[in-house]
């Protein structure tokens, strides 16, 4: 995960409004995909363009900014930065709800904007790091399942003691040169076929 983000989707349906922001975010050393001029053409891009984060108005023609924010974090894994002429409770509230990674108040500074990309993009980078870890320790868990099932199979088959169960799995892996859990794997594929 770069230190910075690159590719940044400019969605914004006033031509001047997104001229203004291409240009900000170019002195800022950004790469702009777009800008796209309604919410469909910001999921295409987002779709085809590989951007890194994504710089969406809430009102444009065909799909809202809201919406698409959701949309594409959760299907392609990118963080939005919602752009609003509006902070009213409920548009706080509804980017609150749509899970995005900051909310810009129009017009913004080139200093504001590349502000709230960079805290956002420190704020995404941490949430991909502890799903991350939420999926390490799933698969730590589930390889755990899979060595203990393995493990009582011997204990009632061989009448094994669990420890010897567990030693005669660790050195077939050693000897094997393979890792326990597929030892183990190999021994409950084997079980279902008795
Ligand atoms: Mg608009």
């Amino acid at each position: 995960m770069p230190a910075h983000p690159s590719r940044i989707l400019v969605a914004e349906d006033e031509h001047l409004v997104a001229t203004d922001l291409v240009m900000h975010l170019r002195d800022a050393g950004y790469k702009v995909v777009g800008p796209a001029p309604d919410g469909e053409a910001a999921l295409e891009f987002a779709r085809s363009a590989d951007p890194d984060l994504a710089l969406l108005d809430v009102r444009m023609p065909k799909r809202d900014g809201l919406s698409i924010a959701g949309e594409i974090y959760e299907e392609l894994g990118i963080p939005a930065i919602i752009l609003s002429a509006f902070s009213d409770d409920e548009y706080v509230r509804m980017a609150q709800q749509a899970g995005v990674f900051g909310y810009l108040v129009k017009p913004a500074t080139g200093g504001q904007l590349r502000a709230c990309i960079e805290v956002a993009w420190g704020a995404y980078v941490r949430a991909c790091q502890s799903s991350k870890v939420n999926a390490d320790l799933r698969r730590k868990l589930e390889e755990r399942r899979i060595v203990e099932r393995a493990k009582w199979i011997l204990v009632q088959r061989k009448g094994l003691s669990e420890a010897d169960a567990m030693h005669a799995l660790q050195r077939h892996a050693r000897s094997t040169r393979r890792k326990i859990v597929e030892v183990a794997q190999q021994l409950l594929d084997a079980n279902e076929l008795i």
